[in-house]
């Protein structure tokens, strides 16, 4: 009996020991694997650029995949590119959480097919609500929760913008008290709405404000950049533009096929973004814009936010991201460029979010202007927000 006893208790003691590994060491992990900075910080610049940089009035980014990972976003981390004391620390006014629902095994920028998905075993580790586990409006669901909680348990420091009357309460409040920051939700790849067109109702009511038709693989919407079809809208992808333009959320145009580009690029009635994107002027791969679709996005009034790792800009510098800032100011115009990192988005990153004065270095190294810049680093995403943002 004592002996039997004994064996169970060993029993026991191994699987808590497999259970921490599982749902505690392996997830953090993941997170510092798959994220990682070519420059680790701290970030030194000239003295004009932190002066520019400090004087900037609204810092924003477009993109960050910092929700996909189990990482308490109101603690400074060592792992990965983006939590909140990091934010107040950069200054940034407005960062973008973008979600992340499903990733093929084997990813790469051809030819994906959405049969298989690398997220659904690290939730489940994760301890994720289990109506994430399977369920990918469930997954998209459950990251909107995690940052209205980190909201919620900020103690007033990060807020979830989802107004134009959320942004101009945020700026006024940020006059007196520097040390805020604030964030809004996106969603990368439409096949989160599980082929539901009223699905956009529920994403947009738990406060997802800009949406990507697709990501990695085609979906019910049409096809990816990266996808086997490269097909355009198909009439369900059509209709959901539809809708989300008529509730004032944002069409993201990242991952799309250049047949998808061209459909949304006729369909749409309101400005389109791509919230991180290389040009094929500076690097030429299928991820990356055209000039004939960096003119459109101006055409509309949109923003191209230019993202900060090697696949977008073909090198793995900070000076490779401003190259490509530079050649959209050259054939656009300032007014519709902005920065699109792609922070935490499982690679490899130039800097994390405290290395954005690197971006004001490099630009001035390039001679452009310190209106331009200004412009650049969150001028455009004020401007852009402030009209296109649902007024309440
Ligand atoms: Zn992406």
């Amino acid at each position: 009996m004592k002996r039997s006893k004994k064996i169970l208790l060993s029993m026991l003691f191994i699987l808590a020991i497999i259970i921490t590994a599982t749902t505690i060491i392996i997830p953090k992990d993941l997170d510092k694997k798959y994220n990682t900075v070519t420059l680790e910080p701290p970030y030194m610049v000239s003295q004009k650029a932190q002066q520019l940089y400090n004087s900037l009035d609204f810092i924003a980014d477009m993109h960050c995949d910092a929700l996909l990972w189990k990482r308490d976003l109101l603690k400074k981390n060592t792992q990965g590119s983006v939590d909140i004391p990091r934010m107040i620390a950069a200054n940034v006014t407005l960062q973008a959480f973008t979600i992340v629902t499903k990733a093929p095994k084997n990813m790469n920028f051809d030819n994906n097919t959405g049969e298989t998905d690398q997220i659904t075993i690290p939730y489940i580790l994760q301890r994720r609500p289990i109506n994430s586990w399977f369920n990918l409006t469930g997954r998209a669901l459950a990251q909107c929760k995690a940052l209205h909680q980190f909201e919620k348990r900020s103690k007033g420091k990060f807020r979830v913008i989802e107004s134009v009357s959320d942004l101009q309460q945020y700026l006024s409040d940020k006059e007196n008290n520097h040390a805020i920051t604030a964030g809004f939700l996106g969603i990368e790849g439409m096949h989160a709405l599980s082929g539901k067109l009223e699905n956009v109702d529920k994403l947009y009511d738990a406060g997802v404000r800009m949406m990507a038709p697709v990501h990695f693989f085609d979906n019910k919407l049409g096809g990816s950049a990266h996808g086997v079809s490269k097909d355009g809208l198909t009439d369900f992808g059509k209709q959901v533009i539809k809708k989300m333009q008529e509730k004032n959320m944002i069409i993201d145009i990242a991952h799309s096929s250049p047949k998808m580009l061209d459909n949304i690029f006729k369909i749409s009635t309101k400005p389109v973004v791509s919230s991180h994107t290389g040009v094929q002027g500076t690097c030429k791969t299928v991820r990356n814009l055209s000039d004939k679709n960096l003119k459109k996005i101006a055409a509309s009034g949109g923003l191209i936010s230019i993202a900060m790792f090697k696949p977008a800009t073909c090198d793995s510098t900070v000076a490779s991201s401003a190259k490509a800032i530079k050649y959209c100011i050259d054939l656009i115009g300032a007014d519709y460029v902005a920065l699109g990192s792609d922070f935490d988005g499982a690679i490899e990153i130039h800097t994390d979010i405290t290395g954005l004065p690197l971006y004001v270095e490099e630009m001035l190294k390039l001679g452009i202007s310190e209106e331009d810049i200004r412009k650049v680093m969150g001028g455009n995403v004020k401007r852009f927000m402030l009209k296109n943002l649902p007024k309440e």
